[in-house]
């Protein structure tokens, strides 16, 4: 909108991880050896009716939705940011996209794929916002109703459930991330989880219970993890406090608990229908970024996108036991130790 985990030693060695990441990431990789490192990624079977290869592009029909298949246990998805406006879908009210996301969207991807040696999965909506607004039910009389716009909708949902289907067939559990721009007068990053901004007002001993897990889009993730609700939601180790390190002003986050009276979107359709709350072991964040980091220049958009995948990474790794850092083995950018045999 425009505007189990490893929770033993694992767990613990992340908490300590955050601290002193050089070192530990050294240790890690001398110790525990191959079989440890593989296990931390996502080496399950794909499931029996996989039908793709890793990062090659699929199209639905006419090419109005795009599915780049990954092999890391994250998912991002740009309903927003498409230029196609074909003549038989006419225009409805509405922003014709959110500028600069589905740049920002590739380029976290690719970023991701320089830290770790390998890329999310990626779905990309080409149709312009007003003409397929992909975050919102089918129903909505705004959007849909056309053929073609409603055949882009089944694509489009459609390869998200096929990304989630490999992510939980190979990795256990993982994140799916919907990238957006918001145009607030805060201009800061809006995390969305489902959550209401009258929930996220709440302190942290009323905001700790199992109904604001099971109603937040982090359900899997909340019910399953050694931190508590507020921890993983605003606490320095959420994704909040991850961007915030890196010094994105961000919203949900230590500095900002909760959105006040400033703008915040919470999470719409996507989030809602692809994260956990409705079950399954994919987490789900609207991530809500700024113009004054996506559409501010060429240069602060790349700075932006890079924080923005070292901070998904770093979450991916806190919080679900992954070990994501690419290991050089001196055989070439990208080689990763263990998978070199
Ligand atoms: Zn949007």
């Amino acid at each position: 909108m425009f505007s189990s985990f490893i929770l033993g030693l694992t767990g613990l060695f992340y908490v300590v991880w955050i601290a002193s990441s050089s070192f530990a990431e050294q240790r890690i990789g001398s110790e525990n050896g191959r079989r440890n490192l593989q296990s931390e990624r996502c080496i399950g079977p794909a499931p029996a009716d996989w039908k793709y290869e890793a990062n090659e592009s699929y199209f639905g029909e006419k090419n109005y939705i795009e599915y780049i298949p990954g092999q890391l246990p994250i998912i991002i998805s740009a309903p927003h940011g498409g230029t196609l406006a074909p003549d038989e879908i006419p225009p409805q009210e509405g922003a014709l996209r959110d500028g600069g996301s589905q740049d920002n969207a590739r380029q976290v991807v690719e970023e991701l794929f320089r830290l770790t040696g390998e890329r999310p999965h990626l779905i990309v909506n080409h149709l312009t916002r007003n003409r397929l607004n992909a975050n919102r039910t089918k129903t909505n009389e705004l959007s849909y109703g056309n053929p073609a716009a409603d055949r882009a909708w089944d694509e489009y949902h459609a390869f998200i459930e096929d990304a989630k289907a490999w992510v939980t067939s190979s990795c256990g559990r993982g994140h799916y991330f919907d990238f957006h721009t918001n145009g607030h007068a805060d201009k800061w990053v809006e995390l969305g989880i489902a959550l209401d901004r009258s929930d996220l007002q709440l302190a942290d001993d009323a905001f700790n219970t199992k109904a604001l897990v099971s109603k937040s889009t982090l359900r899997h993730l909340a019910q399953n993890s050694a931190l508590s609700l507020a921890e993983i939601v605003r606490g320095p180790r959420s994704l909040g406090g991850l961007l915030a390190a890196e010094g994105i002003k961000v919203v949900p986050s230590p500095a900002f608990p909760d959105p006040g009276k400033g703008g915040y979107f919470n999470g719409g359709y996507n989030v809602r229908r692809h994260g956990s709350t409705l079950g399954g072991v994919i987490d789900g964040t609207q991530i809500e970024s700024h113009g004054v980091y996506i559409n501010n220049g060429a240069e602060a958009r790349r700075d932006y996108s890079i924080k923005l995948a070292r901070s998904i990474k770093h979450f991916l790794e806190i919080h679900y036991g992954f070990r994501l850092t690419v290991e050089r083995s001196g055989k070439g950018e990208g080689m990763i130790e263990g998978q070199d045999q």
